[in-house]
């Protein structure tokens, strides 16, 4: 790893000023939160910065709040682990507490954080690696076994982000601050990029600006949700694809749906379909079903990633009837 300058910031506007300071000839300046990722990319030298600014020392910026009239808060520097042990956030937000939970492994989860993890780079093994990185697109198009069966026609590298498939289906948005104070909301499905949009970027987040949080709206009481992430391994592993399910209620049936799917296109995926089926019916095995069969309607997986189909329609049919139980 090459040398680099560190410094910590002592606020966001302090970390904002850092960021958009003129990068010398040693190469670009750049967040780190817990360093999971960003370490990651340093030691394969697919980024090399000359210097990192350090977010971990800004004060007060890892909390969780809830309001009954505005919904939840989640700071960008609050872990998974923090994520995964809140009461708040298992009792009121179940899909989001289980797939902080599901992320990663402990000792991950115990230093990554929110913000970090939903700016995380891409898991392509040819991304990820310095000799293969000049060409993303194309090794976008080889890596297809684990890759997107969905809007793949350019690539089929994904988003790594699995919290991100909750907090989409909770219909999330981040928040962000830039030069001279200036914020902005972005709802996350909008602030999620295709890989094949920017090569070097996978959000709207600007060079020098730093996410502050996270919210998400307050729920009615007749709100079911559930998620899933299914891997090929028990233990710690990336998803085949993974599913949060969430169902607002109103006299049985469903007045409204979210159902999302993660790691089957290159962002996380609104099954507005299932969500179709689903609306105005009191959901039985039956629906849940036919839900389910729709979503994979139009999948156009590869010969290597063709098994992701049945799984994923198995994988949404059990997300819905679990949100229900
Ligand atoms: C073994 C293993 C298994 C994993 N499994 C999963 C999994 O199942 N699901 C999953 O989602 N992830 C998984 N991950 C990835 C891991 O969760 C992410 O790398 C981690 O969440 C990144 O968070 P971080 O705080 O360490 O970010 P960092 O590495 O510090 O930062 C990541 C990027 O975000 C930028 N950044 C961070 N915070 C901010 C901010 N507030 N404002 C502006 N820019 C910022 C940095 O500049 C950097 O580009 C796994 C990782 C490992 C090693």
């Amino acid at each position: 790893m090459d040398s680099f300058e560190w410094v910590d910031a002592t606020s966001v506007e302090h970390a904002v000023a850092l960021l958009g300071s003129v990068s010398g000839p040693g190469g670009p300046i750049v967040a780190k939160a817990g360093g999971i990722d960003l370490v990651d990319l340093m030691k394969e030298g697919v980024v090399r910065p000359a210097r990192v600014v350090n977010l971990r020392s800004i004060e007060g910026l890892d909390r969780i709040a809830f309001d009954e009239g505005r919904g939840l808060s989640i700071d960008a520097l609050v872990t998974l682990a923090q994520i995964e042990s809140s009461l708040e956030i298992q009792r009121r937000y179940r899909a989001l507490a289980e797939a902080a939970r599901h992320a990663a492994t402990p000792q991950v989860r115990n230093a990554a954080t929110i913000g970090g993890n939903l700016l995380q780079r891409p898991r392509c093994w040819y991304f990820r690696n310095e000799l293969f990185h000049a060409a993303r697109e194309e090794a976008g198009r080889e890596q297809s076994q684990y890759g997107a069966i969905f809007d793949n026609a350019k690539t089929n590298m994904m988003h790594a982000s699995t919290p991100a498939t909750a907090l989409l289906a909770y219909d999330a948005s981040v928040h962000v601050v830039g030069k001279a104070g200036r914020s902005r909301t972005i709802a996350l499905g909008d602030f999620l990029l295709p890989p094949d949009f920017d090569r070097n970027r996978d959000t709207t987040l600007g060079r020098d600006e730093v996410l502050t949080h996270i919210s998400v709206p307050p729920l009615a009481a007749s709100t079911r949700a559930a998620y899933h992430k299914q891997t090929e391994r028990d233990s710690y592993d990336w998803p085949i694809c993974d599913v949060a399910v969430v169902l607002t209620l109103a006299d049985r049936k469903v007045a409204a749906a979210r159902i999302v799917a993660g790691s089957v296109a290159p962002v996380p995926r609104r099954m507005t379909a299932s969500e179709d089926i689903l609306r105005g019916r009191e959901i039985d095995e039956g629906v849940a079903a036919e839900a389910a069969r729709v979503a994979v309607r139009g999948a156009t997986p590869t010969e290597q990633n063709s098994y992701k189909v049945p799984i994923l329609e198995t994988v949404i049919r059990r997300t819905i009837s679990a949100a229900m139980s």
